[in-house]
């Protein structure tokens, strides 16, 4: 009898009507985020109305990509099988990111060794076609 393989894959995202502007502006290489124009605050992750005044007057805006590292895990180990697609990507990091504009975003590392990786190391989004039709924006050390 054959032995059958299955495709291990990552969790994607789920794209909504909500979220949609984030991830088309990520396929375009642009990173969005809701803007709150009652108060000025960014609201991430997408949503109907603003989490610090509940407006619903929000709109989009692109942020510059850039900011540094608040703070960081490495990933070094696998546990549990829902997240057995990210086995080869081991070592990898997880980080907070302040951007330059002030909201606080969390994503991958990428292009720098882990051990490289430190607070407040100045980084930029490059955008990662995952290949299954999303586009991921990640960060790696800035360039300038
Ligand atoms: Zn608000």
């Amino acid at each position: 009898m054959a032995e059958e393989t299955k495709e291990i894959r990552k969790p994607l995202p789920e794209i909504t009507p909500i979220n949609q502007p984030f991830w088309d502006g990520a396929k375009a290489g642009k990173l969005m985020m809701q803007k709150c124009k009652d108060c000025g605050t960014w609201v991430f992750c997408p949503r109907p109305v603003c989490g610090d005044c509940a407006s619903d007057k929000l709109e989009w805006a692109q942020l510059s990509g850039r900011g540094k590292i608040f703070s960081f895990t490495v990933i070094r180990e696998v546990v549990g099988q829902a997240l057995r697609g990210f086995a080869p990507d081991i070592p990898y990091v997880t980080a907070w990111i302040d951007l330059d504009e002030g909201p606080r975003f969390c994503s991958n590392i990428i292009g720098c060794a882990v051990d490289k990786v430190h607070i407040d190391m100045p980084v930029e989004v490059v955008f990662e076609d995952s290949g299954e039709g999303v586009t991921l924006p990640k960060f790696r050390p800035a360039t300038s």
